[in-house]
């Protein structure tokens, strides 16, 4: 078979779960990682002939997306803030809406001449971690997560991108105060509330790790809480906190923190305008 009959039928099966062009551009990503050919050479190699390996490769990532199960863990890869990460269902797959994130608060400390102390918490990844240590020169980045199998995950990302970060593996909710203080704590915690679920896809809900994901409907804001109050005594004069968070939430994220004893917050919307991210300024 060839490329081009192979992509027709691909295709053909495919639509029947997915709209035509979210199934082309799961085409074009098995092409690069199975063939090696990129969406823009596809085109010119519509003949070549390809193995009984390459095609058992391409029925088995079918089977699966006809099972939902996401694209990410298929090929085991995603591109985030411009690096590759590997990822498996110990871990969340990045979304667009933290790369916004990340890129605020790498925006927010270009040119600063102090090397920054950087925590990230529930790392998963280590997206968020990784691409503040490649582009934030000379910081030093610490990622902490609940989960041993997610840090595997953490390191060998952080290995593949030559990012020099150091794993922790704590439980949040039991950390009363950090052993150090930091110049920067960003965090990405769980924020789905149960009641939330049913706005879900199947292909989150059955495939994503639930630890990354959910919190109980009557206490959506335990982890921040926590990292509010960790920040009040760990966050370094004019350190920055930054939160992603339950866009349902924003108000009731803005009154906690200002609560613990915070009075500059800023809470911005994501590319979908909903309520997505908090920074909050420690004053000098
Ligand atoms: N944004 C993710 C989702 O909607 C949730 C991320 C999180 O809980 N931290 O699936």
């Amino acid at each position: 078979m060839d490329v081009k009959s192979l992509r027709d039928q691909f295709l053909a099966d495919i639509i029947k779960q997915y709209d035509i062009e979210e199934a082309r551009s799961f085409f074009y990503i098995l092409t690069n990682k199975i063939l090696k050919l990129s969406r823009a050479t596809v085109a010119i190699h519509l003949d070549r002939i390809l193995t009984a390996k390459e095609l058992f490769h391409f029925d088995q990532a079918k089977i699966k997306l006809l099972a939902q199960e996401p694209i990410q863990y298929i090929v085991d890869e995603t591109e985030f803030y411009g690096s590759l990460f590997y990822v498996d269902s110990n871990v969340l797959i990045p979304r667009p809406e933290t790369e916004e994130l990340v890129d605020w608060i790498i925006k927010d400390h270009l040119g600063v001449k102090e090397k920054l102390r950087v925590l990230d918490i529930g790392t998963g990844s280590g997206c968020i971690a990784i691409s503040l240590a490649k582009n934030l020169p000379g910081a030093d980045v610490y990622a902490l997560d609940i989960s041993a199998e997610a840090l595997k995950i953490t390191q060998k990302n952080a290995d593949n991108n030559n990012a020099k970060i150091t794993c922790l593996q704590q439980d949040i909710l039991q950390l009363n105060t950090l052993s150090m203080d930091f110049d920067i704590i960003v965090s990405n915690p769980p924020y789905v509330r149960v009641l939330e679920k049913q706005e879900m896809k199947a292909n989150v809900l059955e495939n994503e790790p639930s630890l990354a994901l959910f919190v109980s409907d009557d206490d959506p804001l335990v982890f921040y809480e926590r990292i509010t109050a960790l920040a009040i005594k760990n966050l370094k004069r004019s350190g920055n906190l930054y939160f992603e968070i339950n866009q349902y939430l924003g108000e009731e994220m803005m009154q906690m923190i200002k609560n613990k004893g915070f009075d500059q917050v800023i809470l911005r919307k994501d590319i979908f305008g909903n309520d997505r991210m908090i920074k909050v300024e420690k004053s000098k």
